[in-house]
């Protein structure tokens, strides 16, 4: 008998960034999509234990992607943020103001 065990990574798109921005990469105006990848340690290639999560903004032209933080995908998720540039790169939007 034997065992398959390794690791896979999935990428899910969490959402898409309403306005166009600038891409750092390739100087497009185009609308991010924000992702989360996620490690898993896989039996027999069934994911199983969840090992390591990190979320980016990606560029969909070229594929460019930055690592953010936990907090800031989810709040570009409930649409409280709009891309600035101040000392994160982003500023604060309350919704409806
Ligand atoms: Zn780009």
């Amino acid at each position: 008998m034997f065992i398959l065990f390794g690791t896979t990574e999935k990428t899910k798109v969490m959402t898409e960034i309403e306005t166009n921005e600038l891409c750092m990469n390739c100087n497009n105006m185009v609308k991010h999509g924000i992702i989360r990848k996620r490690s898993y340690f896989t039996l027999f290639f069934i994911p199983l234990i969840p090992l390591h999560t990190r979320y980016s903004i990606i560029c969909p032209a070229c594929t460019f992607e930055r690592k953010i933080k936990k907090a800031e995908a989810k709040a570009f998720c409930n649409r409280i943020v709009t891309m600035v540039d101040n000392e994160f790169g982003y500023s604060e939007n309350k919704k409806g103001a």
